[in-house]
């Protein structure tokens, strides 16, 4: 290595330490994902100069994960147990006045029928910790006659159903000198909890960008934050409320690969090592596909705007095992791409894929 090349290591070896060590070549930047749960006395080489991140705001104590985030440059230490909490998490968007779907903690006194009265009949529990793609909810409805799961006492939150027009993202970096920068506005499709496809930018949404960059700032310069942040959104009227944080690149930026000359990836790793920074600059609008419980389909590769990336991981339902990348050209490749997914890809993408065409029509 020469003096000017820097190693970063991830927490964590699943997709999203992928991407980032695919990103980091060009830079020169080592980019070393970690598998934690390997059971090991392994003694990592890191060096003093190394950086630390993380591609989960969460992770069980291990041999490997301890290594990792004892060392000094662990960046973002102290976020990513405040932002896996989701009552932490709630609790600092409250604090900032930034709005959220209400809320509160559920405790063995949580009483249902005061539940409904104050949310309405469709309340959402939401495990505090470890919940993702739509894991980890549990909707209580009255006409239902839904009951309180005894194991979700003192372990989960409630929130009222929210009556969103559409869900959206924002993802942003803050440099350690405070800085932020944010890519457009993503359109999030997600069915069951589970992001099935996402379109950016989105003229229409360019509106509530300064809404949005103003809720991520606060919350990035809030905790000091260093790196790439994302915040999904409800859009309810001229209204943005956050459904949720996340301290890391997000599958709801992945269009950025394809769509900007900065992916969020590039994004992150330039923010920890402390190299320039300039405002990403979108040269495509894109339509990402999450590829979800499917088998990997080499016709795929002979759309003229696609960019596929296989996680190449073994396929099970429900499972996030790649994702594609049209970059929108001219709607009439982008309609005939859609049109080609559509005669490729199960019952169970349909819906998905018409709501895209539906976009852009
Ligand atoms: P992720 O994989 O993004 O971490 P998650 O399982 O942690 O997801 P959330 O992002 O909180 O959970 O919720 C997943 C989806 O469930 C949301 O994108 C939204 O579609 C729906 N949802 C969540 N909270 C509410 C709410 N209060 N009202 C209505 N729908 C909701
Ligand atoms: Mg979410």
């Amino acid at each position: 290595m020469t003096n000017n090349s820097k190693k970063v290591w991830v927490l964590g070896d699943g997709q999203l330490g992928a991407m980032l060590s695919y990103a980091g070549r060009p830079l020169a930047i080592e980019v070393c994902p970690v598998d934690i749960m390997v059971p090991t006395d392994e003694i990592l080489p890191l060096a003093a100069s190394d950086i630390i991140t993380a591609e989960r705001e969460q992770w069980p104590e291990s041999p490997l994960s301890l290594q990792l985030s004892s060392h000094p440059n662990f960046v973002n230490r102290s976020v990513f147990g405040r932002l896996a909490d989701r009552y932490s998490q709630k609790s600092l968007l409250d604090a900032l006045h930034i709005a959220t779907a209400p809320w509160e903690l559920v405790d063995d006194n949580t009483d249902l029928g005061r539940l409904y009265g104050k949310y309405g009949e469709h309340v959402l529990m939401k495990r505090r910790i470890g919940g993702y793609d739509g894991k980890g909810q549990y909707w209580l409805r009255q006409a239902e006659g839904s009951q309180i799961p005894a194991a979700w006492r003192n372990v989960s939150i409630a929130e009222q159903a929210i009556d969103f027009a559409e869900e959206v993202s924002l993802v942003g970096v803050r440099t350690r000198q405070g800085q932020c920068y944010f890519y457009p506005l993503t359109l999030n499709l997600h069915q069951d909890g589970i992001l099935r496809a996402s379109i950016a930018p989105r003229e229409r949404l360019s509106a509530l960008q300064p809404q949005a960059e103003a809720m991520l700032s606060s919350i990035m310069e809030s905790l000091e934050y260093v790196g790439v942040m994302a915040m999904e959104c409800f859009r309810v009227g001229n209204q943005l409320l956050v459904n949720e944080l996340a301290p890391r690149v997000h599958n709801s930026g992945h269009w950025t690969q394809a769509g900007t000359h900065m992916d969020q990836f590039q994004l992150h790793l330039r923010a920890l090592c402390e190299l320039p920074i300039m405002p990403p600059q979108v040269n495509f609008q894109c339509v990402m596909v999450n590829l979800i419980g499917l088998e990997k389909d080499d016709r795929w590769l002979s759309l003229a705007n696609a960019e596929l990336f296989w996680y190449n991981k073994e396929v099970r339902p429900g499972r996030k095992v790649g994702h594609l990348t049209l970059s929108v050209h001219e709607g009439e490749m982008l309609e005939s791409s859609i049109m080609a997914l559509k005669a490729w890809m199960p019952a169970h993408y349909q819906a998905t894929l018409a709501w895209i065409l539906d976009e852009f029509s």
